[in-house]
C-alpha cells in the first residue's frame, strides 16, 4: 500500500459552506464521511500517467495554444477533502414521521443496525447494516458513503433498491430527490451532479415483509459475493407485489425483474418460490472475478433468493 496523498482538509460547519467548497474546488474536491472507502482507495490507488493540459475555457477554442504534458498521479487522488461530520445539524439522524423513516446520510451502519424502527419495518436493512465489515468498520462507515461509492457489491445498495428508497441530495442549486432505481449508473458511478452530496434516505413502511441474505467465503471483513433482498407485499398467502434486489451480479445493483413479475398474484408455495428463484438466477448478469465465477454467482442467486423469500415470509 502507498502512503495517503497529501491533501488540504476542510471542516465546514454548515451545508452552505460545504457547497461553496465543492464549487470552489470542483473535480479536485471529495467529501469525507467515515473514510473507510475513501482512505483505503487512495492508499491502494495505482499511479498512472495522465495528460495535463494548460487549456482554459478561452484557449481551448484555439487548440494550437494548448500545451499538453503528462504527469504521473494516482488514479484515485485526494486534493481537497471536505469532512461532512462537523456540519450542524449533524446529518446522522434516524427519524420517523408517520409511515416515513428518514435516515441521515451520515448514520453509521451500527446506528442503522440497532435502530428499533429500522429493525421493526425494514429488518432487511438492519441485517445488512449489521453484517457489513467488522464492528470497528460499522461504527464509522456510513450508508451515505456506501451508496455514494456505488459498488455493485455495496452491502446496502440492493437492499435499498428492494425497499424502494428515495435518495435526498443537496447542492448549491437546491435539494432534489432521486428514486433509488435511477441512482446507480455503472460501477462506481451514480447520478449525483458535480457539487451535490447525499443528505438522507427516505423509506416508507407500507406493510411489506422483507429479508436479506448474502454470501461471502468469510463471515466478516469480506465483500458480498452475491446479495439478495426480498421485499414482499402479501394479501394473506397471495403475493400482491414483490421486489427482489440483487447485489454483485451486474454493473449496478439490479431488480430480478422476471422473478418479481412471476410472484405477483400467486400463493407463495414451495414450488412457486423455487420457480421464482430460478427466474432470479436468469435475471442475474454476473461476471467471473477473483471472488467467484459467473456460474457460481448464478447458482448462489437461485439458492439465496429461495432462502430470502422464505425468511421474509416467516
Ligand atoms: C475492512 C473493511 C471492510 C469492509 N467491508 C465492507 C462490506 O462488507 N460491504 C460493503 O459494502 N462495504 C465494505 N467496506 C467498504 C466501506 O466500509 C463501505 O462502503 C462504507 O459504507 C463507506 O462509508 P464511509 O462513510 O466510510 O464512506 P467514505 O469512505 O467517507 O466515502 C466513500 C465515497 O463516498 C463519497 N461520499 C461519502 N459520503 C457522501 C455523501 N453524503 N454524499 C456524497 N458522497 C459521499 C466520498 O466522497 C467517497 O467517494 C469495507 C471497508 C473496510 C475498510
Amino acid at each position: 500500500m502507498n502512503k495517503l496523498s497529501e491533501f488540504d482538509y476542510y471542516e465546514p460547519a454548515t451545508l452552505a459552506e460545504a457547497y461553496d467548497l465543492l464549487e470552489k474546488f470542483g473535480t479536485e474536491a471529495k467529501v469525507l464521511a467515515g473514510g473507510t472507502d475513501m482512505l483505503v482507495m487512495n492508499k491502494k490507488s495505482a499511479f498512472a500517467k495522465v495528460e495535463k493540459s494548460d487549456c482554459n475555457v478561452h484557449n481551448r477554442l484555439i487548440a494550437d495554444t494548448c500545451a499538453t504534458t503528462t504527469e504521473v498521479k494516482r488514479v484515485y487522488d485526494l486534493k481537497n477533502v471536505i469532512n461532512l461530520k462537523k456540519i450542524k445539524p449533524i446529518l446522522n439522524e434516524i427519524a420517523v414521521k408517520g409511515d416515513k423513516l428518514t435516515i441521515g446520510a451520515l448514520a453509521t451502519m451500527t446506528q442503522i443496525n440497532l435502530n428499533e424502527s429500522v429493525k421493526k419495518h425494514f429488518p432487511a436493512l438492519a441485517a445488512a447494516a449489521g453484517r457489513m465489515g467488522s464492528p470497528l468498520v460499522r461504527n464509522i462507515a456510513t450508508m451515505g458513503g456506501n451508496v455514494a461509492n456505488s459498488s455493485p457489491a455495496g452491502e446496502t445498495l440492493f437492499v435499498l433498491l428492494a425497499l424502494e428508497a428515495k435518495v435526498l441530495v443537496g447542492g448549491k442549486a437546491g435539494n432534489r430527490t432521486i428514486d433509488i432505481n435511477d441512482f446507480f449508473v455503472h460501477v462506481g458511478k451514480n447520478s449525483l451532479k458535480p457539487g451535490e452530496i447525499i443528505l438522507a434516505f427516505e423509506l416508507e413502511s407500507t406493510g411489506s415483509c422483507n429479508a436479506y441474505k448474502r454470501f461471502s467465503p468469510r463471515h466478516s471483513m469480506d465483500l458480498v459475493v452475491v446479495g439478495v433482498c426480498a421485499n414482499l407485499w402479501m394479501d394473506g398467502k397471495v403475493c400482491k407485489k414483490a421486489n427482489i434486489g440483487l447485489g454483485a451480479v451486474a454493473i449496478t445493483p439490479i431488480h430480478a425483474v422476471s422473478a418479481e413479475k412471476y410472484l405477483v398474484g400467486k400463493e407463495l408455495t414451495d414450488d412457486v418460490i423455487k420457480e421464482a428463484a430460478k427466474l432470479a438466477a436468469g435475471d442475474a448478469k454476473p461476471i467471473s472475478d477473483i471472488r467467484a465465477s459467473a456460474e457460481y454467482r448464478t447458482h448462489l442467486v437461485e439458492v439465496l433468493t429461495k432462502r430470502t423469500i422464505k425468511e421474509a415470509l416467516a
